[in-house]
């Protein structure tokens, strides 16, 4: 699969230094950083620091310890923030939004942990646009 990645997207500028963020952790592959417009009480986007589009295209083909620096990263980050859902705890919902029927705004694959408050359901088919 070929997957064009635009070097200039805001989240390869954040990665370059040339823009600003609010980090949470950042380990070897991954970059966590705080989202400008949260959603809920707490709202992280984790990222691969490779060039990869979408959630498809990172899983597909980043290397091994890209993919498990990411997801430990992940698993970190909901410690980090209050997202896990183990007893007692309030939970989270993690979304990465891919292309064009996704609503994907910035070419580069994240993934958004949203926590701190009743986040609804997931998805209803009456209100698809
Ligand atoms: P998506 O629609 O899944 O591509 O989400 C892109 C997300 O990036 C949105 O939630 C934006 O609020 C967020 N965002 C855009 N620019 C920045 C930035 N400079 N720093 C942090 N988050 C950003």
């Amino acid at each position: 699969m070929a997957y064009a990645y635009d070097p200039q997207n805001i989240f390869a500028r954040i990665l370059r230094g040339e823009i600003p963020n609010s980090t949470v952790l950042e380990t070897e592959h991954t970059l966590a950083f705080r989202d400008i417009f949260p959603k809920a009480p707490q709202h992280v986007l984790v990222i691969p620091k490779g060039a990869y589009v979408t959630y498809d295209h990172f899983f597909g083909q980043a290397s091994e310890a890209e993919i498990v620096d990411f997801a430990r990263t992940v698993a970190k980050v909901c410690e980090m923030v209050g997202a896990t859902a183990d007893a007692g705890a309030m939970g989270s919902r993690a979304i990465t939004n891919a292309g064009e029927h996704g609503v994907q705004e910035v070419p580069h694959f994240h993934l958004h942990i949203l926590a701190g408050r009743p986040l609804g359901r997931m998805l209803d088919m009456a209100e698809a646009e």
